[in-house]
């Protein structure tokens, strides 16, 4: 059954939602966006998904008009009207149709394109792979250095996902200097003992909404945080590794180049995060 998506102010069938070939998203990359989870068919983390798409705009020197308020009510409106329990809305804004190819920004007023839609992934929160764990490869980062913008320049991700799964693996950790900057779509962590190693935030990585969040309940919970780079060596010495994205919460990571951690099986901290940022989150979606 056909979606109904949200495209410049309109609510259209997916099939009718059209933009131009002179997009900027299309022929430059010109675009930003943010994906929130969707839980029993409420947003989580709804505030911090908007204040970092803001963020990027201004980073970009993008504009686009539209409020708080009403990017709440368009999420909502999508939710209703596709019927979504859970799964997540995508949200892309672009610099808008400049009506010819040309390197230098189109004229100022010209309207960001934006574009709404819902992914419907039921039992998103049973996903199995939370009870195996899964497996991870390290490719060198090659991604432009604004990593902290959430642009859909993401072709370099979408290679290194390619490579994990020729390798017959679940994902990818980028490497630069020698030392883990993030996974292909989210950020990454590993554990030693009572202490949480994770990268510290830079144009380095993306700053994840997921991120903050679990940093902040495993401190509530006494865990130890460390917020520095660290090398594949040192991930492959820990007791354990895990990965959070809106989309996957908290994700045990249980072999990284080919090395079991621990006993191979997701570790302690890894599930207990999982499962309070999952009963948080429904707690507090909107
Ligand atoms: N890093 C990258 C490169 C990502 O693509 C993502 C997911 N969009 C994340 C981290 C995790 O961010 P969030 O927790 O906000 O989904």
């Amino acid at each position: 059954m056909s979606r109904t998506v949200y495209l410049n102010g309109q609510y259209l069938p997916e099939e009718e939602a059209m933009v131009s070939i002179f997009d900027r998203g299309f022929v430059m990359g010109d675009a930003v966006y943010e994906v929130t989870c969707v839980l029993d068919g409420k947003l989580t983390e709804f505030e911090g998904h908007m204040a970092r798409l803001e963020r990027s705009l201004r980073e970009l020197e993008m504009t686009c008009d539209i409020s708080r308020e009403e990017w709440l009510a368009i999420h909502r409106k999508l939710i209703e009207l596709n019927g979504l329990t859970d799964g997540g809305v995508y949200l892309q804004v672009t610099r808008g149709n400049a009506g010819d190819r040309d390197f230098h920004f189109p004229p100022a007023g010209t309207p960001a394109t934006v574009v709404l839609y819902t992914q419907s992934k039921p039992g998103l929160a049973n996903d199995p792979h939370a009870l195996t764990g899964i497996k991870v490869i390290s490719v060198p980062d090659l991604r432009w250095h604004r990593r902290d913008i959430k642009t859909v320049q993401l072709l370099w991700a979408s290679m290194a996902k390619m490579m994990a799964e020729k390798a017959g693996k679940d994902d990818a950790w980028f490497v630069e200097d020698g030392f883990v900057t993030e996974g292909s779509s989210n950020n990454c962590y590993i554990v030693k003992g009572n202490k949480i190693i994770t990268r510290n935030l830079s144009n380095d990585i993306l700053h994840g909404i997921t991120r903050g969040s679990v940093l902040k309940m495993a401190r509530e919970a006494q865990l130890e945080i460390e917020e520095r780079p660290f090398t594949i060596e040192e991930a492959q010495a820990a007791d354990e590794a895990f990965y959070t994205s809106a989309s996957a919460f908290v994700m045990p990571i249980v072999e990284v180049d080919g090395v079991s951690l621990g006993d191979g099986t997701p570790g302690r901290v890894s599930k207990r995060l999982r499962e309070i940022y999952i009963e948080e989150s429904r707690k507090v979606a909107i």
